[in-house]
């Protein structure tokens, strides 16, 4: 069978034909597979949802208990058949609960890996590369130019800065779901045993990966309301990136504003956003590791999803691999 004929891109997203089913729909559908919890891959109002039971927990702590008709638990490894199509959920490296969905019919493997990375990230299970005929990949990094830093060379400049300004307040920008666990979780692992505060937005999923044996150590609430801005001087306080512009943001006093995300690595990104601290911590494969990654599948062919695509497609023709981009619209790069 041609591998077009087993998942084509649709207006709503990945289609797969012959087992009536949509990867990550953009807009609701009947039968829903869901790589991750991230909002522009995971929405609410699909009549059936399959996703890994983390995702599936996630959707439902973001959009509340009726954001699909039903619902079926993906266990990692294990093969499903849909419409006598084969499908199996494999870990991405991305955030808790991300998957690749391998897809199977006929002898042809093809692999939709949804986001992903290869770094090591203790708040998720590994990557693990599945050899397929055709690898479908983001390309949010795609350009030679993107080379993310060693992650805990990241965070020990982060408690740099801390040791280096006592008085001052460092706030952190993360995104809700996977970064700012990560962002904590990489504290700790540095050695960081203070309280760590967050932002409200933050608390849910927070909550939710402390419930998964994703040990955070000592969370408390930023909250000024009660306190003085005086109080979380030389202390570390986690917030999304949104809440920045808020009038909650400006009462810390004097504080060193961070930003922890892939985009750092754009000084024009850093301006726009005034961020004093850019911290280079990405959720997706940088450079490296597409390319990496689409040698170890060994796949003779590769659709390239949103992102950057041009340079990923260009790499792999003089690579001697067939690629296409398959121009998906739907997909946020500023949500990593
Ligand atoms: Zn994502």
């Amino acid at each position: 069978m041609r591998a077009s004929d087993l998942l084509c891109p649709m207006p709503k997203g990945l289609y797969c034909p012959p087992g009536d089913f949509y990867i990550d729909p953009v807009a609701p559908v009947e039968r829903a597979l869901i790589t991750h919890g991230h909002s522009d891959h995971a929405r609410s109002g699909h009549a059936h949802v399959m996703a890994t039971a983390e995702t599936l927990d996630i959707m439902g702590l973001r959009y509340g208990a009726g954001y699909a008709g039903s619902v079926q638990i993906a266990r990692p490894g294990e093969t499903t058949a849909i419409n006598g199509v084969s499908v199996r959920f494999v870990p991405a490296g991305h955030v808790l609960g991300s998957a690749q969905i391998v897809v199977e019919q006929d002898g042809t493997r093809i692999v939709a890996s949804g986001d992903y990375k290869r770094r090591a990230d203790a708040t998720c299970a590994p990557f693990e590369p599945v050899e397929c005929d055709v690898f479908i990949t983001e390309a949010t990094f795609g350009l030679p130019v993107f080379r993310h830093p060693d992650s805990g060379m990241e965070i020990r400049r982060l408690l740099h800065s801390v040791a280096q300004f006592p008085d001052r307040t460092h706030l952190v920008g993360a995104y809700a779901l996977g970064k700012a666990q990560r962002v904590i979780r990489l504290l700790r692992e540095a050695g960081y045993d203070r309280k760590i505060f967050i932002h409200g937005a933050l608390q849910t999923l927070s909550d939710y990966y402390h419930s998964q044996g994703i040990d955070l150590g000592p969370l408390g609430p930023a909250t000024l309301e009660k306190g003085k801005a005086s109080d979380f001087a030389g202390e570390i306080v986690i917030s999304t990136p949104s809440a920045f512009s808020d009038r909650w943001a400006r009462r810390f006093a004097d504080p060193v504003t961070c930003f922890a995300s892939g985009w750092m690595q754009i000084r024009q990104r850093v301006r726009q956003r005034g961020v004093e601290l850019p911290l280079i911590l990405s959720d997706h494969a940088d450079w490296d590791e597409l390319t990496g990654t689409i040698r170890e599948v060994k796949a003779p062919e590769v659709w390239v999803t949103h992102g950057r695509e041009e340079a990923l497609v260009r790499w792999c023709s003089l690579n001697g691999i067939a690629a296409r981009p398959l121009h998906l619209v739907g997909y946020e790069d500023e949500s990593e």
